[in-house]
Formats: structure tokens, sequence, C-alpha cells
């Protein structure tokens, strides 16, 4: 029988057996896979283009004009694919494709369409399209899944996850007082795209409301590009500790203090940020750290320098290492310190966790990129994204497309349309998998 033929009809589907393998483990699709209409949505991304379109770049930032055209553009896509979208109280876009089985919890798909100053227009919108279309394709191809599709647009992205933190409870009145790249706070904000503040928690999903997140999205790197690979599977999003570190020597006349009687808080600075590089390549695996700001004082040319701040970026898949790493920039401090007699301190200012990719959900997205024939790799996520905050309530897992040259968060980012279809493939196909679990 043919895959689409036996999906046509629930109770058939419902009587059949469950084609599963271990937890983990490939899923194999029977029969031919399932596509999107690829042409549609990358008009809808086409059109898209022009929303927020300035000299400069994609400006769409959140509770912006420009975010109020793309999010009724959105809206429409919606009602188009016959979704029937709501705002939830948090201002995040939801449509739902009911399914068969009303016992069952919620298939969640989505991303978002705000952007970043001056950006593109593939980050977010592919997924969020792409999430649109999987829903709008089961629905023409006359595919009913068991479980409810959900589909979402999420709010201020760009802003730190809004509306997706909201999603879990975890967006506390300080963060509501936050002014956003728009001007306006986050609380306002949030009024302006039609959601409610003072009932937040309406917003809120438990732990165990969802079957299952996932979301298709660029990679925003070069990794797949240089390997030549079509998709890849992300096995989660990167932790993130950031460091702020106040090095204090002492200022003294750059003419008369003889070499050997300096504490010079710019070189000791200076061997920290090859020492935090060294220790980092030192150690196999993906870790990367960054020193990205340097404030010298007094910051003047015949002055030793007295003091430096700076910062050090820290992102690892795997939270052991951001332990490791953090112990070793302590001693590290330490250790230069006593050499250039200067003292270190070292603050933690950004703490998040690693989100780890469900197994299961990156087996059936796995299985849904082997069906289609894709090229792919497991790899994990240097951005930020949604899906981190979903990962703390629901097995989640992410798609990524590439990135042509790697580039993103610029008017230069791009997504081949071959490429954005074969990541709204897989989404699709996957969809599929996990309903059939
Ligand atoms: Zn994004």
């Amino acid at each position: 029988m043919k895959r689409r033929t036996f999906l046509r009809s629930s109770a058939a589907l419902a009587a059949l057996p469950l084609v599963r393998t271990a937890p983990g483990a490939a899923f194999a699709l029977s029969g031919a896979p399932l596509h999107v209409n690829g042409a549609r949505l990358n008009a809808w991304l086409a059109k898209f283009d022009s929303i927020g379109r300035t000299p400069t770049g994609i400006n769409r930032v959140a509770y912006s004009e420009a975010d109020l055209a793309g999010r009724a553009f959105t809206l429409g896509l919606f009602r188009e694919a016959g979704l029937d979208p709501r705002i939830d109280t948090a201002g995040n876009i939801v449509g739902r494709l009911e399914g068969t089985d009303r016992s069952l919890k919620p298939i969640l798909i989505g991303s978002h369409v705000d952007s970043v100053t001056d950006g593109g227009n593939f980050d977010g919108p592919v997924g969020s399209f792409g999430a649109i279309e999987v829903a709008r394709s089961l629905k023409e191809q006359n595919v009913r899944l068991r479980h409810p599709l959900d589909v979402v647009v999420w709010s201020n992205e760009e802003g730190g996850t809004v509306g997706s933190r909201c999603a879990i409870g975890h967006v506390t009145p300080a963060d509501l007082d936050k002014v956003a790249r728009s001007g306006k706070t986050i609380r306002e904000g949030i009024g302006i795209v039609g959601g409610n503040v003072a009932k937040l928690s309406d917003a809120v999903r438990q732990k165990g409301d969802l079957a299952c997140y996932m979301e298709l999205h660029i990679e925003q790197g070069g990794l797949l590009e240089k390997a030549g690979l079509q998709i890849g599977v992300v096995e989660g999003i990167v932790g993130l500790r950031w460091f702020e570190i106040t090095v204090t020597g002492f200022a003294n006349h750059a003419g008369t203090t003889p070499m050997d009687q300096r504490q010079d808080a710019m070189l000791a600075a200076a061997k920290f940020t090859v020492a935090v590089n060294e220790a980092v390549r030192n150690v196999p695996g993906r870790t990367v750290a960054t020193v990205g700001r340097v404030v010298v004082s007094p910051n003047t040319t015949n002055v030793i320098p007295g003091q430096v701040v700076f910062t050090v970026d820290l992102r690892d898949l795997d939270a052991a290492k951001i332990a490791h790493f953090t112990q070793r920039f302590e001693q590290l401090g330490r250790e230069i310190g006593a050499a250039t007699k200067t003292t270190f301190d070292i603050k933690q200012s950004v703490d998040t966790d690693p989100a780890i990719s469900n197994p299961q959900v990156m087996a059936w997205i796995d299985g849904a990129a082997a069906a289609l024939g894709f090229s792919r790799q497991r790899m994990p996520s240097g951005a930020g994204h949604d899906a981190q905050e979903m990962s703390r309530i629901a097995p989640m897992a992410m798609i990524f497309v590439p990135s042509v040259g790697g580039i993103s968060h610029s008017p230069k980012e791009f997504t081949k349309p071959a490429d954005v279809v074969n990541g709204a493939d897989v989404l699709l196909n996957a969809v599929v998998a996990a309903d059939r679990a």
C-alpha cells in the first residue's frame, strides 16, 4: 500500500502496527516521503523580503511598525492555510491543525519573524513559513495526523527569546521592564502585538503539555556549506557563560618606570587573552571562547594601564566543559596575576545551561532526511533559539539548512531556495514520523 493512501484513513492508520525501532534509532519511513509546495514557500519568503527592507538590511525589530507588518503578513498565511490563528497573551501567533485523537498532546512546530537591526530575511521566517507550509501541505494532501499540530510564530525572539520564555513561565517583572530595540519596553511591546501582560500566565505551557517541539532554522554558520551537506540535525543549543574580568595593576609613568618594576594591567589582560585561546584549543572538542570587549584605563599613550576590564564569552554543548574552563580561567587569573604583579577579579554575568535535543526527536528528523535522500550531520547550534526554551518543557530538536557563506544577522544572509524546501520537507516528514510514534 502506498504511504499516502493509508495515511488518508486515520482509522486504517490506527490499526496498522507501528514501525518502531529502539528509542534513539533512526525511523525508517515506509513508502515515498511527502513533499511541501516548495514554490509557494519560496514565494512567501520573496514577498516577505519587502517588509522592513531598508538600505542597510531587514529591520523588523520586535514591536516596530515593520514587525507589526510582518506579523500581519504571517497571520494572512495562517488564514490562507485554514489554521485560524490566535494571539496568545505573550503575543505569540498560534494556529492549530486538528488531529483525529483528542486525547493526544499537540506536536508544536514554528520559529519567529522578528529580525535584528540590519539583519536578513531568512533567520526566523524560513522556520515560521516552513511550519505553516507543512500544516497546509498536510491538509491539502489529506494526511490526517492523530496528534493536533500547533504552528507557532514566537514574538520577539531576537530580543532574548521573549515569547518562548513567556510560554515556559520564565519571564520576570524586571524582564518586562527592559527596553527592546524598538525603544518600547517588553511590557508595552507585548500589548502592541496583541498580547496581554496582565494574563501572561495564560500563555504558559507546562512540562508534558506537548508531544514534542521541532524548529526549522538556517544554520547561521558555515559548517554545512563547508562540508557540502544539505541538512543539520541539531544535537542541542550550546550553553553560554559570560565573564567580566577586572585586572588591577598600578598606573604609572611610561617613561620613568623600568620594565621589571611594572604592574601593567594591559599586559596581564593580553597574556590572559592568549592563554584563554590556547587553553580552549588544547582540549579536543567544540568549545569556543572569545575576549570581545576591552576597556583600558587610563587609556593614555604615556601611562602604564592601571586597570583593564574585559569580557570572555564561553560556549559549549557540554555543561562539564563549561565548568572545566571556568575553573581553568580562574587558575589562569591567579597564575598570570602572580607573574605580572596584578590581581584578577572574575565575575560571571550571564549563565545559560546547554539545551540538549531529545534523541528520539533527532531520530525522527534524521530518518526523514534519510528517506528524502539528503546528506546530513549532527551538530550543535552555537546561536540561541526559541527551541532552547521549549527544551525545558518538551522533547525538542531542530533542523538546520545551510547559510550561504555562513553569514547571518546581516543583509547578506541567504539560504538557497532548494535548501529552504529541503528543510521544510524534512520537517513535514519528521512531523509524520512523530505522529506515528
Ligand atoms: Zn532565529
